[in-house]
This record gives C-alpha cells, structure tokens and sequence, in this order.
C-alpha cells in the first residue's frame, strides 16, 4: 500500500484541531465553574444554566404544566436547541466533538493507553445490555423531575459534581454525583467514554433521534485493508470494519475511525447525494451552530451567563421559592424579600447581628453551625405557609 503523505498529514491534523476545540470548550466550561464558586465581581451562571439535559427535562416539565421549572434557565433550551441542529445534520456530533465530560473521559482513556495498547472491550454479555441503562435513566430522570418540577438528576449528575469540586457543598450535596464521576473517569481509562456508553441520558436522547442525522459514517469495501485501525481507534467499540455504514445510535461522530483509517477514501463522512466531507467539518461545523445559536441567544437577553441574584429571580418569576435560595444570597435579602423578620432567623439559627448581613453559606460552611443550605430552605418554607 503505498503511503500518501498528504493524507496522513492531513486526517492527524483534523485529529489535534477536533482535541484543541475539545479542550478549549473544557477550559472554558471549567473557569466558569470555578468563577461561580470563587468568583467576587463577575459571578457566571451555575452549571445548571450551561447544560443542554435540563432542557429536556425543563421543556417536558413546560409542556406538562405550563410553568418554567426550578433552577432552569432559558440558556438550556438555546444549547438545547444547538444540540438538535447539530444533530440534523451529524447525529451524536455534541456527544463526540462539543460536550466537555465525553472530553473528561477522552482524556482519561488517553491516559489508559500510556499502560495498555488501547481500551479494553466490556465482555459482550455485560455490554450488551448495559448500554440500556441509559435509556433507562433518561426516562426516570425525566419522569421524576416532571413530578416534582426539580432537577431530581443534579445531586447524581458527574457534571454537576465536577462544577462543585471546589464547592465546601461538594460532600453535603454531590456525594453520589462524586462517585458518578470517579467511576466514570476511572472507567474510561480502561474502558474510554464509559459515562456516554452506559449512563449518559443525553447520549441516550440523541440516540433516541439520532436517525433523523444527515451524514453518517461510511466505508468503501472496495479499497478496505481491513486493518481495523477503525475498530481500534473507536471509543464506544463499533465494529467499523464491519460495515459499510454506521448507523449504530451508539456512535458519538468522533471520527476518530476516520482519522485512524491509512487508506484515502475508505473511510469518511458522507451525506445525501453521496457527498463526501472531511472529518474536520463534523467539528467545526458542530461548534459554529453553537456559536451562531449562542450569540443570537445572547444578543437577543435569552442567554444567562451571568448569575441572577435573588432579587432579579423573584422580579423574573414574580413568587418567592425558597428553592431559589442560594449559598451567595445573605440572610438580610431573604428577610428583605419575605418580611420575616431578623430574630426569627437569629432565634433558629443562632447567628450574630454581623452574620446576618453576610451570604448564609458563610454560616453554613461553618463545621459547628449544625444547618446548612436546605434546612435554611425548609425554615423559610415553613414560615411563609
Ligand atoms: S481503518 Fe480503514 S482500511 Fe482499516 S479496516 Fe477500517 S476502514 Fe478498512
Ligand atoms: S464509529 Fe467512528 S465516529 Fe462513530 S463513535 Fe466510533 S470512532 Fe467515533
């Protein structure tokens, strides 16, 4: 076989620009978890507002009962929205080239691979039927949140956790998401994408409408060495070699098949009338429906970045819910807000004249003080019944 240099050159560059976007959307994800938690003068938005899943189970919740649900932000339907469009024309394109925990993992499975040749297969009669237990969590998640009109996934969510890893709340309220994510990235290093494999209800959704995408993975039988570079190089084991045309829902539109394959014109993206793209397109064109989406969003005020405080939310809903209260917000505001007064606090809770002008997770962050953000919930909704 004789080796085209331009080629080679060519799918190891598309290769490094789809991992610089990748980790350029990580970075970027990351800082702004971080400024939510440490940040003083420009606060963003929590996680919660930057994550396409409570879109889902935001708009379900919308449809069933006409109201908007707890700690949703309009931003998750535009990303919502982008995630779809992406999706027309590229199927699982969010989940192989955009979203930052299938980066997480791709990073650790990279790391598996410094020990061992490459991943390793999950026995088939365990993967099989594991990888419904994503389905299984997309419809319980969504089920629960539309009963009790709350992001029931958020304690259990890795990405959630991984947002509240500099969080004093990390223990008390994303224990269970903590071990999510631990067992995901150790997973991936042996097993890669193991989160987007078995229990991502995100994957599970696109996988749900991923026959409605355009282009697809193709391979020409023809000129095929069935060297299996393709199996090889996927994460989620699809038997490329296999097949003339994946349409597995299981495929996430990394490329990395296309990237792998030696030989030019064997393996590659193809569209309706047979047209061929390059693999870099799927990134690309990917992160510029985001962009386009998210830029109109933002120009037109639908986009939150930036945290609401208490006062803005209650402007926003017109109600005070005491599930809008947050760590940031001081005791004086929620008094402000809902006329009970300062002693009633200071009797229940046993803060000083100065703690109560204070955000009240200076108090709960406190090891004696024995409450913490929920019970201070629990308290005001108690009061105003
Ligand atoms: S990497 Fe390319 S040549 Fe090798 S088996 Fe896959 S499609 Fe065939
Ligand atoms: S088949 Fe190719 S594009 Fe699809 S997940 Fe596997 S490596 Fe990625």
């Amino acid at each position: 076989m004789a080796v085209d240099k331009q080629f080679k050159i060519s799918r190891k560059r598309s290769g490094v620009i789809r991992m610089v976007i990748l980790i350029l959307i990580l970075v970027l994800s990351t800082a702004l978890g971080v400024l939510h938690q440490l940040g003083k003068d420009w606060v963003p938005a929590g996680v919660d507002a930057f994550c396409p899943f409570g879109g889902i189970e935001a708009g379900i919740y919308l449809l069933a009962t006409g109201t908007m649900m707890q700690r949703i932000a309009w931003s998750s339907f535009f990303l919502l929205l982008a995630v779809i469009l992406a999706a027309l024309l590229f199927r699982r394109s969010f989940c192989g080239t955009i979203c930052p925990l299938g980066t997480l993992q791709e990073l650790f499975a990279r790391l598996g691979r410094l020990f061992m040749k490459k991943s390793l297969p999950v026995p088939g009669i365990i993967d099989k039927p594991a990888r419904y237990v994503k389905y299984l969590v997309l419809v319980v998640f969504v089920v629960l949140s539309t009963i009790f009109g709350t992001l029931v996934i958020r304690p259990y969510d890795p990405w959630a956790t991984y947002h509240h890893l500099v969080s004093p709340d990390l223990f008390t309220e994303f224990t269970i998401g903590f071990i999510v994510l631990i067992i995901s990235l150790l997973g991936s290093v042996v097993f890669d994408r193991f989160f987007c494999k078995y229990l991502c209800p995100m994957g599970a959704f696109l996988g749900l409408i991923n026959r409605i995408g355009l282009f697809r993975i193709s391979r020409n039988e023809e000129t095929c060495i069935h060297c299996k570079a393709c199996n090889k190089a996927c994460p989620v084991t699809i038997d490329v070699e296999s097949k003339t045309e994946v349409h597995s829902s299981e495929c996430i539109n990394c490329q990395l098949c296309v990237n792998a394959c030696p030989v030019k014109d064997t393996l590659y993206v193809k569209g309706p009338w047979k047209k061929k793209i390059h693999p870099l397109a799927v990134s690309v064109v990917t992160l510029g429906i985001f962009i386009i989406v998210v830029g109109i969003a933002t120009a037109i005020g639908g986009f939150e970045w930036k945290l609401k405080t208490l006062e803005q939310t209650v402007e926003t809903t017109g109600v005070f819910n005491p599930d809008d209260i947050k760590g940031r917000d001081t005791w004086k505001q929620i008094s402000d807000l809902t006329g009970i007064p300062k002693e009633a606090f200071q009797e229940e809770f046993s803060i000083t004249d100065e703690e109560f002008e204070a955000p009240i997770k200076d108090a709960t962050h406190k090891p004696e003080s024995g409450f913490d953000t929920e019970d201070i919930k629990e308290f005001v909704r108690k009061m105003l019944e």
